[in-house]
């Protein structure tokens, strides 16, 4: 036998049943933005490296030590896949002019990379759903679109995450701020940890988002740049909050929350769980109203947010919820395979008509009674409400044995396969 392949190392296969939960995020999101009408985007996977380096900032964990990147080999271009996709989107309507009439609000499901240190929750191929509203500067679309997230998570069900917001201000009081950290973290040289040390003099606000316990306590007694908001900075964080307070929104203010990303300006936020360990930030967004510029657009402004599928769904199978897949309605047991001219006719006509039958092909079958034995132990583990037993009996007489797996189970009875369109509406109109 060759030798087996496997999987790269954080990247997963999502398989059923598991699979049913992600298609049942993917059919409430698509809802949920058409409810808010949003449009959905689908941009490349794999993107010119220099988009993510000048719209991420250099000095970032994505594009520092994160990104997968490599030459094509056919004609020497630097490329890299995509490790999110706010990038990719600006890049597409400003290369597409789409906000020539106007701003335009956008949403994406797909797959990102990032190569970090795969950990529950922290993957190499993750999923982010995403939504972006851009050519809009007003606050009201910051609570728009922090409001479609709590409408989301209310949708699917998901329970125990709180609500952190912040303001980064204006480059001009973000670079007065940057001045006042410096010099606090100078004074403080001696606690500093590799990476803020590193990044003092060129990011000094990303030593906030460090993740290394030690240096919390620095990090909490740091200048916090929402004490020294100008006048229309702050007028624009309170008109967010006004919003959020008369829809009951709850949020917390977390002067310390910065993104992972350089762009973002103004309001910035993240829904937070305890439930998954330190993997726990399962969306995350904020205004980025100078990426556009950046990335050779008109300058317009832009608020977006994308949440981590993964981090969703283990979310929802932490607090118990089930699974979403769904039992076929009917199963046809079909003992002789010389029967399926006959039988799979009706089979199409049934799914027609959105009757769902799975198949017990033939060929799969012992034969004889200990064959019919296991089908139907088959039909029952699909979890059917009724077997369609396509027997010669039955087929003699051009009719098919309908049989009660679930409600009512074992009653029977037999139709005659030219009135199963009939039978058929009987099972979507309620008994
Ligand atoms: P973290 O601080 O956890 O590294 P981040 O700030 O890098 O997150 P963003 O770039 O804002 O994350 O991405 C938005 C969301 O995507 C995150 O809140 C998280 O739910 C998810 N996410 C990010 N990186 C990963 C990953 N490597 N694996 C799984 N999900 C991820
Ligand atoms: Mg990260």
């Amino acid at each position: 036998m060759a030798e087996k392949l496997t999987a790269i190392k954080g990247m997963n296969d999502i398989l059923p049943p598991d699979s049913a939960r992600w298609e049942a995020l993917e059919t409430a999101v698509r809802e949920v933005m058409r409810l808010h009408a949003y449009r959905n985007i689908r941009t490349p996977i794999v993107e010119p490296t220099a988009l993510f380096v000048r719209g991420l900032g250099e000095v970032t964990d994505i594009v520092e030590k994160e990104m997968y990147s490599f030459e094509d080999r056919l004609n020497g271009e630097q490329l890299t896949l995509r490790p999110e996709s706010t990038a990719g989107v600006v890049r597409a309507v400003v290369e597409h002019n789409m906000l020539y009439e106007g701003g335009k609000r956008l949403y994406y499901m797909g797959p990102m990379f990032r190569h970090e240190r795969p950990q529950r929750g922290r993957y190499r191929q993750f999923h982010q759903i995403g939504a972006e509203a851009l050519g809009f500067g007003g606050p009201e679309v910051d609570a728009e679109l922090i409001m479609l997230a709590c409408t989301l998570w209310r949708a699917i069900g998901l329970q125990d995450v709180r609500l952190e917001l912040n303001s980064l201000g204006q480059p001009p009081e973000r670079l007065q701020h940057r001045a006042a950290l410096i010099s606090y973290f100078e004074q403080h040289a001696d606690q500093l940890d590799e990476d803020a040390k590193r990044r003092l003099h060129t990011n000094p606000l990303r030593i906030l988002d460090s993740k290394n316990p030690a240096m919390k306590a620095l990090n909490d007694a740091a200048p916090k740049l929402l004490d020294s908001l100008g006048a229309d900075s702050l007028a624009h964080f309170n008109a967010v909050r006004a919003i959020l307070d008369a829809n009951g929104v709850a949020y917390s203010i977390n002067p310390r929350l910065v993104r992972g990303m350089d762009y973002y300006n103004l309001t910035v936020f993240e829904f937070i769980t305890e439930r998954l360990g330190s993997q726990g930030t399962v969306c995350g967004g904020g205004r980025y109203d100078y990426l556009i510029g950046e990335i050779g657009g008109k300058h317009s402004p832009a608020v977006g947010w994308a949440l981590g599928v993964e981090r969703v769904v283990e979310l929802l199978k932490e607090q118990g919820s089930a699974s979403t897949e769904v039992a076929p309605d009917a199963y046809a047991i079909i003992p002789d395979a010389a029967s399926l001219p006959l039988v799979t006719p009706v089979l199409q006509t049934l799914r027609s008509m959105g009757v769902s039958v799975q198949m017990h092909a033939p060929a799969d079958s012992a034969g004889g009674m200990s064959g019919m034995k296991s089908q139907f132990k088959k039909a029952d583990a699909s979890g059917a409400r009724y077997a369609l037993v396509f027997g010669a009996d039955e087929l003699a007489n051009r009719q098919v044995t309908v049989k009660a797996l679930r409600d009512g189970e074992g009653a029977q009875r037999t139709e005659a396969l030219e009135q199963i369109a009939g039978w058929g509406h009987s099972l979507q109109s309620p008994l």
